[in-house]
């Protein structure tokens, strides 16, 4: 059971590890054209680092991690890290967030290593064009083929679908279509003003209640039991091999059984996607915390976990969000 209790009584056993902030694509949701300001490479937490702290946690109740970024395949050696990640006894499973375009190659390493066992798969058009419009680069065939042999593969697929306001909200019941056929869950995604002052305007605010409505318009749907922690809100359709979800990732009405921690590339500790930091780790790992002081610091950090995701907003010292979602790990 998990050691890692907050003042809710919500056991966190989950954690999300941004192992870079780097990233090939652009995404107008995510970052301005011109990309974020990248840290200097010292400053990202070093995987031996990554490692220790996951150990650690794992010692504390974590089971699962998902590795994310920036993305992930782009930094040097990541598969490796999946291995060395994977001899931690304590866990139970090691699951990925990309956008695809860089790991065709990875596919059959990846479902040879045992605790690997879900990937999301960041896909926001089923067009070429509109593809390339929303992530400023042209990488769709690439992508797709990612999720072609993901789909065949052992892993469990999720596609990440962020909705977004002029852009392919024409498209979900496409994405919905998807599911008659193929075994994945689709997952529709609220955007979030995380773009790193990328000033996107949002026209329209899509919301679960908005998208669901959409979906109704062409299936009838039922919904599911989900797992009580999980971030979306889950639904069938008669005859569909696949599913679909819908994450209220801004209208945040799943905070109360969160089970979530954050950890950014440069070490910041999250206790919510809405915060804005609240201890960096690194710094105190580099001035020579042992496995001991951490897990104290853990167990005392824990106990401010904001209840939702609108108090850690309220709470927040540097200002409205704005931090690009590459920086914080989505
Ligand atoms: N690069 C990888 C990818 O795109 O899958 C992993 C990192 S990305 C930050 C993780 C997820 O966050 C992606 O599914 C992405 O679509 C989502 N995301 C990024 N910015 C967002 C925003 N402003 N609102 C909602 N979702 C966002
Ligand atoms: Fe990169 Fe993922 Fe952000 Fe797109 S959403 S710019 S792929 S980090």
């Amino acid at each position: 059971m998990s050691k890692l209790t907050d003042s809710f009584g919500r056991r966190i056993e989950y954690v999300r590890l941004a192992v870079t902030d780097r990233c090939n694509l652009r995404c107008q949701y995510c970052m301005p054209a011109h990309g974020i300001d990248i840290v200097p490479r010292q400053e990202l937490l070093t995987f031996k680092e990554m490692y220790r702290l996951i150990r650690v946690l794992t010692e504390l109740g974590v089971k699962k991690v998902r590795l994310t970024g920036g993305e992930p395949f782009v930094r040097k050696d990541f598969v490796d890290f999946l291995e060395m990640l994977s001899f931690n006894d304590l866990l139970d499973e090691i699951n990925i967030t990309t956008n695809g375009a860089l790991i065709s190659q990875h596919i059959s390493t990846i479902e040879n290593l045992e605790k690997v066992k879900k990937i999301n798969l960041s896909i926001d058009s089923l067009n070429a064009d509109k593809f390339a419009k929303i992530t400023r680069r042209d990488v769709f065939p690439e992508v797709y083929k990612t999720f072609e042999l993901l789909e065949k593969s052992s892993l469990d697929l999720k596609l990440n679908v962020v909705v977004q306001s002029g852009f392919n909200t024409d498209e979900i019941t496409d994405f919905v279509r998807l599911t008659k056929d193929k075994n994945v869950a689709v997952r529709f995604i609220e955007e979030m003003p995380f773009n790193g002052k990328g000033q996107r305007e949002m026209k329209e605010n899509w919301t679960l209640k908005k998208i669901l409505e959409e979906i109704k318009t062409e299936f009838i749907v039922e919904e599911i039991q989900s797992e009580k922690s999980s971030t979306s809100r889950n639904y069938k359709i008669d005859n569909h091999l696949g599913t679909i979800g819908i994450i209220p990732a801004f209208t945040r009405t799943i905070c109360n059984d969160c089970n979530r921690i954050r950890i950014t590339s440069t070490g910041t500790f999250k206790n919510c996607l809405f915060d804005d930091g609240v201890f960096n780790l690194r710094d105190f790992i580099r001035n020579g915390a042992s496995n001991e002081d951490l897990k104290e610091l853990f167990l005392s950090l824990i106990k401010e976990k904001p209840e939702n995701g609108f108090i850690a907003e309220a709470n927040r010292k540097k200002g409205n969000v704005s931090e690009s979602m590459s920086t914080i790990g989505g």
